[in-house]
């Protein structure tokens, strides 16, 4: 009998389904199917695609309502948060779709005409893009909609096939957007769903693929990175954070502390671009703590089906260790506990909305990505103290500065190495920006136009006519 996985629901933690796994055998099959039928999804019609991507939108938005209870059943994500990322998706495939034909489109970058001299016959030099070929897509579960569909839709849309793996914790969700994609027209062996946990994905860079698109943890994109390192293959990794925040003196504090909470509490801090790390100018400090501790005293914890819940559960219940693990040694280390820092009394994977503060870069809590419901907030006396500190971490996802004036916002984040920089705002992406990492948040971007050629390959064509 073929192995299963077990979807467990984190806010009861009762058994929802499970679900075969697809063995070694079963993805080799999978890839096989994909390749042979790619070449003609290649050489079929960018307005057929489009199509088909289009259909997709429509379904997305007509059945968000059980679309998004389906996400809230497996990772415990807030019913108005699943349903405000599912119905997020439209506009970023209306970006794709604008930008497709253009993109695709061959481009003429030198023309000689013919010339009266012997020999020197018309020359055209055109550059024309290629697609991959199957690509493998393995996936987190903190956003399947976003981070799945900022790979699968321009990769199908280029011309590609698609190896979707979902994250483990987002198997059915992952089955719901393959069931999705192939109603709206996508032929079944050119989306394919390959279901397991990490061995299946390791399974799937086993296979001759010709491109990896990853998003997860630092540890695992290593791990991605050496597997596909031999293959030569385009490979995309986009890893985690601890994205800092500083709020100058001259901030708006009111919108600053309502800004970063949401940004460290969102989604129970499981995204990948929460606020990490907070750093407040002394001249602001009390007046910040203040108005930020209101805010997240207001957060409603509690059964994410309920739409008046702003906090639900963990997704993954290993993590609440770690969550504990970093207020313990914080706290040990000096740090004072303001709230939270433990798992309420009730079933389920919950844990406290905690705020730690009189913390330093000691403590793991101010330097591995904690991905859940809990932040540390330090005092600073200047720029430059926020700078370096906001400086001392091996990630470079985002960083987001809070103050009224421009140029010492953008001095002060340009001295940083992060794929986004946020001015006034935090915990955004935009589908015509790049998204990107640097530094151990990852390799290559996905979004703008750079995130749709990354599933193209250039090649010359220099054309002569005598
Ligand atoms: P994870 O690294 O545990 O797993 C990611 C995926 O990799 C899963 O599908 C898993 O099954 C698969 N996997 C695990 N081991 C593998 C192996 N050896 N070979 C192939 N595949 C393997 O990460 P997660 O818990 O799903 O996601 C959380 C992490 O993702 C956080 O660090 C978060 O910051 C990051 N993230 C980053 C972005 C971004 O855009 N930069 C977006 C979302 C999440």
């Amino acid at each position: 009998m073929a192995d299963v996985l077990s979807v467990i629901n984190p806010a009861t933690e009762a058994l929802i389904q499970e679900v075969p796994v697809d063995d070694g055998a079963a993805v080799a099959q999978k890839f096989k199917q994909a390749k042979q039928v790619q070449p003609g999804w290649a050489a079929s019609s960018p307005a057929d695609r489009i199509k088909s991507v289009l259909r997709f939108r429509e379904l997305l938005i007509e059945r968000a309502d059980s679309l998004a209870a389906l996400l809230t059943s497996e990772t415990g994500k807030p019913i108005t948060q699943a349903r405000s990322e599912i119905l997020a998706v439209p506009a970023r495939i209306d970006f794709f779709v604008e930008n497709a034909a253009q993109v695709l489109a061959p481009d003429r970058v030198y023309y000689e005409p013919a010339s009266a001299l012997p020999g020197m016959g018309m020359l055209e030099e055109v550059i024309g893009y290629d697609p991959l070929g199957v690509v493998a897509n393995i996936s987190a579960w903190n956003y399947p909609y976003f981070v799945g569909g900022n790979v699968f839709i321009p990769a199908l849309l280029m011309g590609n096939a698609v190896l979707y793996k979902p994250s483990e914790f987002a198997t059915l969700t992952g089955g719901a957007i393959a069931s999705l994609l192939h109603e709206s027209g996508i032929p079944k062996d050119i989306f394919i769903p390959v279901i397991g946990s990490g061995l299946t994905g390791a399974a799937l860079l086993e296979q001759p693929i010709d491109g990896i698109f990853f998003t997860g943890s630092y540890a695992t994109g290593q791990k991605i990175a050496v597997a596909a390192a031999p293959k030569l293959i385009r490979t995309q990794l986009e890893l985690g954070g601890k994205d800092p925040a500083y709020v100058c003196p001259d901030a708006d504090v009111a919108v600053a502390a309502a800004g970063l909470a949401d940004g460290a509490f969102y989604n129970n801090g499981q995204s990948c671009c929460a606020i990490e790390r907070i750093y407040v100018h002394t001249d602001v400090y009390d007046e910040f703590l203040a108005a930020f501790m209101e805010t997240v005293r207001g957060f409603t914890l509690g059964d994410p089906t309920d739409a008046a819940t702003y906090l639900g559960p963990v997704s993954r219940k290993p993590q609440l260790d770690v969550l504990a693990n970093q207020v313990a040694d914080a706290v040990a280390k000096g740090a004072t506990l303001l709230c939270g820092g433990e798992r309420p009394d009730r079933p389920g994977w919950y844990f406290a909305p905690t705020v730690l503060t009189e913390v330093n870069h000691t403590m793991t809590v101010m330097q591995e990505e904690s991905f859940g419901p809990v932040i540390g907030i330090q005092r600073v006396a200047s720029d430059e103290e926020a700078t370096k500190l906001m400086q001392d971490t091996p990630y470079g996802l985002t960083a987001a500065v809070y103050g009224t004036d421009r140029d010492r916002a953008v001095a002060i984040l340009g001295q940083l190495k992060t794929g986004s920089a946020y001015w006034n705002c935090c915990d955004r992406v935009s589908p015509r920006l790049p998204w990107s990492g640097r530094g151990h948040s990852g390799l290559g971007a996905t979004l703008s136009l750079a995130g749709m050629y990354t599933f193209l390959q250039p090649r010359a064509w220099h054309l002569r006519r005598f």
